[in-house]
């Protein structure tokens, strides 16, 4: 066996990665699991899309196939939150700091 390069990506393509994404979504019983002010999202499968999501990434040091760092999100949930690891990032590198546990909903729209 030639060893495999340590990449981020490479999870992605593995039958573990997507056993680990079923358990997620099957986790939550197909729905999404982002809150928006306290009230859970309601977007559903099948009638939405959902991406299993790494509460911690993988590239910040989170566990790939550990279903505790998973979690289902709806499309938008997914971006609203892909966008809020990015400027976490950010103002790490930055002056900023970010208060951790602040919700990364920016969404007032409601939603029922
Ligand atoms: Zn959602």
């Amino acid at each position: 066996m030639a060893p495999q390069p340590k990449t981020a990506d490479v999870v992605y393509l593995t039958t573990d990665h997507r056993a680990w994404r079923r358990a997620v979504l099957d986790r939550a019983g197909n729905r999404c699991q982002a809150l928006d002010d306290g009230v859970r999202c309601t977007n559903a499968e099948p009638e939405c899309r959902l991406f299993a999501d790494h509460i911690i990434e993988i590239k910040d040091g989170g566990h790939a196939t550990d279903i505790a760092n998973g979690q289902a999100l709806c499309g938008r949930h997914h971006s609203i939150k892909t966008n809020h690891a990015r400027v976490l990032r950010l103002n790490d590198r930055g002056a900023a700091r970010h208060t951790p546990g602040a919700g990364y909903s920016d969404d007032t729209t409601g939603g029922r």
